[in-house]
């Protein structure tokens, strides 16, 4: 087909990238991470394999954010590996912090009772972080325009080439949100994430489609399964995290005030509204991308599709994972049938 076409054209020739470093053929899309200081060499590392596997042939901005600013230092480093200028930014105060519906000597005694209970129980810069990630990245000033962003972070794999421009495959696929791994959450980071969710849909059946792939994340007793898609991976159409519905979903978790009482992450999170938004064929698994983050990774299985791939499919965790087997079967579900299985209708 004529796009296999363009793709295999543009790769020979390198792509078109012209002298400000923005091809002609690059959709308004950029590479994102949210990253320390501290991380230099790690970013550095995740870039210059995403340079290889994939971005030389493009040419698509990096957007590097942090709580506080880069040093120097840090900038000139990262700078070194891509010949073309990144772009560094800083949060605001609004999008690092508390949420402003909770206490902050309640959250202090949580951070304490968590301490132990499961990872980054007691540390209130990760709910910082979860919360930014939840409800402010697509927001910043240098994403606020962007149609798609590819998330990366400090201390990735990128395993396999990529031969093509995942952007491009979003867009014309009309893929909304792009994953490759997809464990269970930690119970416990997420004790009131699902009561405080059907709340809301509750309340807000009207910003509801007609059809979702809802199924995806309810067990057989109809609560959250724990199934979710990793978000250090994710390829996304900002419209859904700009949408009324997500940003309406968003405002009721933060009022809940789960992010610091529990630990909810942005993971979870992201998937739920994904679910519960759009339709399977919205959603798209990026099989054929070979990746780690420390705990898991994913080596694609099928022959044809880790030729190009420098891992081990026995190590593979999509092999036999649960949520991975839920996203290939389930079905996607009508508005009416959630609403059943949760007990509102
Ligand atoms: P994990 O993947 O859940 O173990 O959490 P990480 O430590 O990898 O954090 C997730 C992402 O947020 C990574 O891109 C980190 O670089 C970033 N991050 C986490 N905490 C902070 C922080 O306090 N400041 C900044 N600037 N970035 C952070
Ligand atoms: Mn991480």
């Amino acid at each position: 087909n004529n796009n296999n076409v363009n793709q295999d054209k543009s790769l020979l020739h390198g792509n078109a990238t012209s002298s400000n470093g923005h091809s002609s053929e690059l959709l308004n899309a950029a590479i994102v991470s949210l990253v320390r200081n501290e991380n230099l060499e790690g970013i550095r590392r995740t870039i210059r394999q995403v340079e290889d596997r994939f971005n030389k042939n493009y040419g698509y901005r990096y957007i590097l954010l942090n709580d506080v600013p880069f040093t120097d230092h840090f900038k000139k480093r990262v700078q070194a590996i891509v010949n073309r200028p990144i772009e560094f930014g800083l949060l605001d105060k609004e999008s690092w912090g508390y949420s402003p519906y909770v206490e902050e000597e309640i959250v202090k005694q949580k951070l304490k009772e968590n301490k132990d209970k499961y990872i980054y129980g007691e540390s209130l810069s990760y709910r910082f972080m979860c919360r930014f990630q939840s409800g402010f990245i697509h927001k910043h000033p240098l994403l606020k325009d962007l149609d798609f962003y590819w998330r990366i972070e400090p201390d990735v794999d990128y395993y396999c080439e990529m031969p093509y421009d995942p952007f491009k495959l979003m867009k014309d696929n009309k893929y909304k949100y792009g994953f490759n791994i997809a464990p269970p959450e930690k119970s416990e980071t997420v004790k009131t994430l699902w009561k405080t969710t059907r709340e809301w849909i509750k309340d807000n059946i009207d910003l509801l489609p007609e059809k979702s792939f809802a199924s995806l994340i309810l067990n057989e007793k109809n609560e959250y399964n724990m199934c979710h898609f990793w978000s250090n991976f994710e390829i996304v159409d900002l419209s859904l995290y700009r949408s009324p519905a997500y940003e309406s979903y968003f405002q009721h978790l933060d009022r809940a005030g789960g992010f610091f009482y529990e630990r909810w992450g942005d993971a979870p999170i992201h998937s739920i509204a994904a679910a519960l938004f759009l339709t399977k064929d919205q959603i798209h698994w990026y099989e054929d991308v070979g990746y780690h983050h420390p705990g898991y990774e994913h080596c694609p299985i099928p022959e044809e599709l880790n030729n190009k791939c420098l891992c081990n499919v026995d190590k593979s965790f999509t092999k036999n994972s649960h949520c991975q087997r839920m996203y290939k079967e389930q079905k996607d579900i009508t508005r009416d049938e959630l609403l059943k299985r949760l007990n509102i209708i």
